[in-house]
């Protein structure tokens, strides 16, 4: 049985504590590997081996740093058709979007290339009589990142590339469902130049999530998962003296407006609600349309969408989507989609019970359509994460855009319509941390920043662009002067500068 290390200095390191989690191949059902489950021990050599690379690492000058993740992003694109094909064998994502995964973690590296503009800092030329005062940008020191099993390249590369360019050492702790391909980046960053102990990677579950945010020596923790864990890294990093940025669930909407291009949304929707089998942090998994016309017209429409979408397992090129994880979370959707139907909302397409020919063991589950939904219901406030999609219905945008501002996640929300004054005035009050108007999936480009609102991110600073680089770095303030000669009487003043 292939076993999935740790990777610790430079190496692959068995696991030594006799745990180990089974690695599925969701379009089978079948255990394909095992993923060793990590001891404080084990995380303890992990983080010596990053404490031991940091001197050197963090004294090593930014461009050349750069030039390693120039080399990185190298080194993934000529290895991208292995990783795609083995993130979708354990995650279940069709190939073309396991790509898709592989390019927005490497749209992040790209903009760690150029992270050595960012670390320069300010300059005051005479702030004071014969005074200066500058600042600079200086490493946190041993990081760490936590990351769900979604995006299994983009996340881990999200935290560890603008962590690394930035001078600190780090360690990786991914989901312990799909750790083939982290483990594969980080043995690539030691291909492109990376110092032995600069990125190491252990897996594992609570235990390793809990050794790191104790861990005297990590300074810095980032977390992408569900909101509850989310919350608990957060408190329990900060209780340990760390800074912790920990991103959560979500449960994004979309908001379409009577003057909105219906095909174009129903397309957008389509693929924004279904496609990775509504496994993304970003997807749309709740429609409001304005006004009964546009919701029969809408709900109409989507039903033709959603029931010639292909399912299929990952290799076939045709599929929309593929097996979502696992067995159990396929469970949890059924069980979603039972509970919608028992607080009555009106299932219009039901996925469950679906059947692979050929692969009856996957974990496949077909596209769910319920209208009528309402903002009392529980299956309507919780994250579902699968193939379903919810229609509430609204009379008017104030009460549509109350949906999203009110719920407890704020990730992401989307707007359609031909508007540009009903957009602007709703991506301006809307209570949600990222927007897109006649967007579906707004996820930000690298050098800008991604980061949700409320439930959805806990701490104060997102992930990537400049805002990845202050998270990854602390910021120190010099006031300088040089006197020449006789500096006056000793002051018992502070100092005004006047
Ligand atoms: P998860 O919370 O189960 O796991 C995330 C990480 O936490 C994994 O590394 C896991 O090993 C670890 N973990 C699990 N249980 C733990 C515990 N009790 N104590 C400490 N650590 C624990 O999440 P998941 O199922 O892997 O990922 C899906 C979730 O991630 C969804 O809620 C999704 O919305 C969210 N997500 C959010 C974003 C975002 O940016 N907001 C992005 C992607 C995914």
């Amino acid at each position: 049985m292939r076993e999935v290390t740790h990777f610790i200095n430079g190496e692959r390191v068995s696991g030594t504590s006799g745990r180990f989690g089974d690695i599925f191949d969701p379009n089978s059902g079948q255990v394909q590997g095992k993923v060793a489950l990590a001891t404080r021990g084990e995380v303890e050599k992990a983080v010596a081996a990053a404490k031991a690379a940091l001197p050197e690492w963090s004294a090593t000058n930014p461009q050349r740093r750069a030039r390693v993740m120039f080399n990185f992003k190298r080194l993934v694109e000529e290895n991208m058709d292995e990783l795609a094909e083995l993130l979708s064998s354990e995650h279940g994502k069709v190939i073309s979007d396991s790509k898709g995964d592989v390019q927005r973690g490497l749209d992040v590296v790209e903009f760690a290339c150029g992270v050595p503009h960012l670390l320069k800092g300010e300059y005051t030329e005479g702030a004071g009589p014969g005074i200066d005062v500058y600042s600079m940008r200086q490493p946190l020191g041993v990081t760490a990142g936590i990351t769900p099993f979604n995006f299994p390249a983009m996340i881990p590369c999200w935290m560890f590339a603008v962590s690394i360019a930035c001078g600190n050492t780090f360690v990786l702790k991914p989901s312990e469902r799909d750790p083939s391909v982290p483990l594969r980046l980080c043995e690539l960053m030691m291909e492109a130049g990376a110092p032995a102990g600069v990125l190491n990677m252990v897996n594992g579950d609570k235990e390793a999530v809990d050794a790191i945010l104790q861990h005297p020596d990590i300074k810095g923790v980032s977390f992408v998962g569900s909101s509850d864990i989310a919350q608990y890294v957060y408190t329990e990093g900060g209780k340990h003296g760390k800074r912790v940025q920990a991103m959560g669930g979500a449960k994004n909407h979309g908001i379409i407006m009577p003057d909105a291009d219906m095909d174009q949304v129903v397309k957008d929707i389509v693929g924004a609600a279904y496609g990775s089998a509504g496994e993304r942090c970003m997807a749309l998994p709740v429609a409001v349309p304005v006004g009964q016309k546009t919701a029969d017209t809408f709900v109409e429409a989507m039903m033709d969408a959603a029931q010639s979408l292909r399912v299929g397992v990952s290799t076939d090129m045709d599929a929309h989507y593929g097996p979502v994880v696992s067995k159990a979370h396929r469970e949890r959707i059924e069980s979603y989609i039972q509970m919608g139907v028992d607080e009555g909302a009106d299932l219009k397409l039901d996925g469950r019970g679906f059947q692979l020919q050929g692969h009856e063991d996957g974990y496949f589950i077909g596209p769910s359509l319920f209208d009528n939904v309402k903002p009392s219901m529980k299956s309507y406030q919780d994250e579902i994460f699968g193939p379903v999609l919810q229609v509430v219905r609204a009379e008017s945008l104030e009460e549509a855009a109350r949906l999203p501002s009110e719920h407890q996640y704020g990730n992401g929300v989307a707007i359609f319509t031909r508007s540009g004054m009903a957009a602007r005035e709703f991506a301006s009050k809307v209570n949600v941390g990222m927007v897109g108007i006649n967007v579906p999936i707004p996820v930000p480009v690298s050098y800008h920043t991604f980061g949700g609102w409320k439930r959805s991110a806990f701490g104060d600073v997102n992930q990537h662009g400049p805002e990845g680089v202050r998270f990854w770095t602390k910021i120190k303030t010099v006031t300088q002067r040089w006197p020449d000669g006789d500096i006056g009487d000793q002051s018992f003043i502070i100092p005004t500068m006047q």
